[in-house]
């Protein structure tokens, strides 16, 4: 599959309307505190510009405004960020679709315009046919550059597809490319599962399951598959009701030659937030519960990972948001990072906060700006957003 890029559109005196994922952390007065999602929209606002597009007609969501006018969630600060970014003014408007936004786009002596944030308006997340066709009537071509909503068939990502020549841009492209490098990837192929639940995975393992030669699961969804093999899990996360699907996945990779690798050892304590003990065990006695790979854990998962050609990483291996549980997750990241030659991709919304938090973001492949996009696409599922986007 290879979708129509803006390297194969021709962009010169049009009106370019691009969804980009501007959706941004605020501070409580509205300032930008983390600018990467907008800096990484730059080189491909920059291309269509170069190319002579009249007008770069830029979208985007911020935050949870639930279809009303929240003034805390205005594109303002945005708009600001991106002009020091870009180096030129930014035009920005005071709603998305209407007459007024259209006579500002005419009348702007500045190329690029923000429009104000899409979901003040419902019919953005309902995928309203009428306002994905005013928003349309802003352009003569699209361009969707936000993976992290592919997965969402709302009007700005999808269904205004139908109405212009649409493509996709270098940040959709990228993530395009290097997530379909995990899915039929080179071997040997090492899948590192971890995160809250088994449910949440079950798609990707399923999906996965014929093209993995080994698995590593750790974080909570370990103790559903532990449980399922009889062995004690205290009182640690695990998923009641999955436990048979734990046990039939156990079987399943046994008949297909996939070796699946648990936790030996974890780290246990009686309390997550107050914890009065805190141990490193081999079984699990009652009333504790698992919070993290323990050291001899994180050494098998070494060695299961040493020869990898391709790694998947998807969920941190314990409750890395305490520094005090995060060893585990703390030293695959590190050692992924080391690995030379390796392809490594990383999914999964706390995964890639976790690979940005110690650091080694920069030194992996690809880590995935898409957190429930990159599942779904690891799942084998069609994105609506990119389904739509014609191939070349
Ligand atoms: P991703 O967003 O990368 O797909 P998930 O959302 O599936 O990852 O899981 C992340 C969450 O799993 C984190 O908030 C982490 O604290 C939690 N978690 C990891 N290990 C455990 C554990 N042993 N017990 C409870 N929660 C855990
Ligand atoms: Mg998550």
């Amino acid at each position: 599959m290879s979708k129509v890029t803006i390297k194969d559109v021709d962009f010169s005196g049009k009106k370019a309307i691009i969804r980009v994922d501007f959706n941004v952390p605020l501070d409580k007065e509205s300032n930008v505190t983390d600018d990467a999602r907008i800096k990484a929209a730059v080189p491909t606002i920059k291309y269509v510009l170069e190319k002579g597009a009249a007008k770069v007609i830029l979208m985007s969501h911020l935050g949870r405004p639930k279809g009303k006018v929240v003034p805390g969630l205005r594109m303002d600060p945005v708009a600001k960020r991106l002009a020091a970014l870009l180096g030129e003014g930014v035009e920005k408007t005071d709603d998305c679709v209407g007459d007024r936004v259209k006579e500002r786009i005419e009348t702007t002596a500045r190329r690029v315009v923000l429009l104000e944030n899409l979901r003040f308006h419902p019919q953005e997340e309902t995928g309203d046919p009428h306002f994905s066709g005013e928003l349309a009537s802003l352009a003569d071509v699209y361009v969707n550059d936000a993976f992290g909503t592919a997965h969402r068939a709302h009007a700005s990502t999808t269904i205004i597809a139908k109405s212009l020549p649409s493509s996709i841009g270098f940040l959709m492209e990228k993530e395009v490319n290097c997530l379909s490098s995990a899915v039929s990837a080179d071997k040997p192929y090492v899948i590192i599962l971890g995160g809250a639940k088994v449910s949440d995975k079950i798609g990707v393992i399923t999906n996965l399951m014929q093209k993995a030669d080994k698995f590593i699961i750790g974080g909570a969804m370990a103790y559903t598959f532990l449980k399922s093999k009889g062995e004690a899990v205290g009182s640690s996360r695990v998923e009641e009701d999955k436990i048979e699907l734990a046990k039939k996945i156990l079987e399943d990779a046994e008949s297909k030659g996939v070796k699946i690798f648990l936790p030996i050892d974890h780290l246990v304590v009686d309390n997550i937030d107050n914890p009065k003990t805190k141990d490193v065990v081999e079984t699990i006695p009652q009333g504790f519960m698992g919070v993290d790979v323990g050291p001899r854990s994180i050494q098998l998962f070494k060695e299961q990972l040493k020869d990898a050609r391709t790694v998947l990483w998807n969920g941190p291996l314990g409750i890395f948001e305490k520094d005090s549980y995060a060893q585990g997750t703390r030293e695959i990241a590190f050692y992924l990072a080391s690995l030379s030659g390796v392809t490594v991709i990383v999914g999964g919304g706390d995964s890639a906060a976790a690979a940005k938090k110690f650091g080694v973001a920069s030194k992996l492949t690809h880590v995935s700006t898409g957190g429930g996009a990159s599942l779904e696409f690891l799942e084998g599922k069609e994105l609506p957003g990119i389904a739509v986007i014609p191939d070349k």
